[in-house]
């Protein structure tokens, strides 16, 4: 069952909203209360996934009767119900993932409304109402992914169109501007995740940084991209936050930056990795699972992994976008085995997580390896620094050139 239902905005409901949280949150009395005897019960409110993908269900006594709709500033997700007792646990409820808060409540005598809001602009994947096969009654499960931002309007603007109401749109969709290219540079580690240390201390952390910089300014100076950091100061970031933000840009590209060590400490110069299920050697598949690791490092519990969750996005590794990244990665070889030298076998794969957005081309780049003291060296270097960035640069309008081309 899929509805959608009038686009409101956010003022007058939103104080609405909040001031029935107000009065119902945590309030046992109301649910034993005899006005409530009527009403439908909502338990076990649970979420699933992560900054890029989040499923949500509830269970229902009986069949509910329910619409949902968009609310922007900022960005919600809001569920109407009738009358509806919350048997909710509060621990269920915190932020987790691509939702950033949790609320519900009571609606005037005869409605209810749950309120999930995003950490940024999302999309409903689906909406469904299923009757528990075991135990009886029904389970409402909602699939949400972070999207653009322009995604999110459109959403809004056909649900305007469906319902009649009228959402004021920011821009004019007839006339849309054409879209820039977009990239998004991904400097890696950052915060408590220093990453990998050279021989003289060298943070793999602040060499990332420092060249993510120099890119984004060679590429922005050439005004034919759109370009944005996952971060642009020494904090730390989680994996599925770092995709959260390229899908959120609706990034063409996304470049993670590394530099990382090796056992092998004769092994110097630059490798791209592109992702996959399977890793290319031994190496790629010890490095993707270092890389994978970095959130628990610095405390974060592994990312519970919904595994029905982690199925759809590995389905969602569109061919498409695998090929992309894939022959992004062979112009990046070329260009840098030219100028700053690369590995043997520069192109490889393996599984890592923040490589994994459904539809953004990436790539990982590994600069060289701070194992290795030549390379640490260069890595310092904020010439070479510069060579390296002309190379990506280049790269990138070889890419970006035949994605205008092809009209996309
Ligand atoms: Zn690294």
């Amino acid at each position: 069952m899929r509805s959608a239902a009038g686009g409101l905005e956010a003022g007058f409901f939103g104080r609405a909203l909040l001031a029935a949280i107000v009065l119902v949150l945590g309030s046992a009395f109301h649910l034993a209360s005899p006005a409530f005897a009527d009403a439908l019960r909502a338990s076990d409110y649970r979420m699933a996934g992560d900054a890029v993908k989040m499923r949500v269900v509830l269970d229902f006594d009986r069949e509910p009767d329910v619409r949902w709709l968009l609310l922007r500033s900022p960005h919600r997700l809001v569920i109407d119900l009738p009358k509806t007792a919350f048997l909710l646990e509060q621990k269920a409820l915190e932020p987790a993932g691509l939702v950033s808060h949790v609320g519900y409540g009571a609606l005037g005598e005869d409605a209810a409304r749950i309120v999930l809001t995003g950490n940024g602009p999302f999309a409903v994947d689906s909406f469904e109402v299923l009757a528990n096969e075991e135990g009886g009654g029904y389970r409402l499960a909602i699939d949400i992914s972070a999207a653009s931002e322009a995604a999110f309007e459109a959403a809004l603007a056909v649900q305007a169109e469906t319902t009649g109401a009228t959402v004021a749109a920011k821009t004019d969709r007839l006339n849309p501007p054409p879209k820039p290219f977009v990239v998004v540079i991904d400097p890696g580690h950052g915060g408590a995740d220093g990453g990998a240390e050279g021989a003289t201390g060298t943070a793999e952390k602040e060499i990332t940084l420092s060249f993510a910089m120099q890119l984004r300014d060679k590429l922005a100076a050439t005004g034919r991209y759109d370009v944005h950091m996952t971060r642009d100061k020494d904090e730390f970031l989680r994996l599925d936050d770092r995709v959260r933000i390229a899908r959120q840009h609706a990034a063409d590209l996304f470049i993670s930056i590394h530099a990382d060590t090796i056992r092998v400490k004769s092994l110097r110069g630059a490798t791209v990795y592109t992702v996959s299920d399977k890793a290319s050697d031994a190496e790629a598949q010890a490095l993707a699972e270092r890389e994978n690791l970095s959130d628990q490092l610095v405390g974060f519990p592994p990312v519970q992994e919904n595994p029905e969750v982690a199925d759809i996005l590995f389905d969602l590794i569109r061919r498409e976008t695998h090929g992309f990244s894939i022959r992004f990665a062979k112009s990046l070889v070329e260009e840098l085995s030219t100028s700053i030298g690369v590995i043997n076998n520069p192109h490889r794969f393996a599984g890592f997580r923040v490589l994994r957005a459904p539809d953004v081309p990436s790539v990982l780049v590994e600069l060289g390896y701070l194992s290795n003291a030549e390379d640490e060296e260069r890595l310092k270097s904020v010439e070479w620094r510069g060579k390296a960035a002309d190379s990506i640069a280049r790269a990138v309008e070889q890419f970006a050139g035949s994605r205008r081309a092809a009209g996309g």
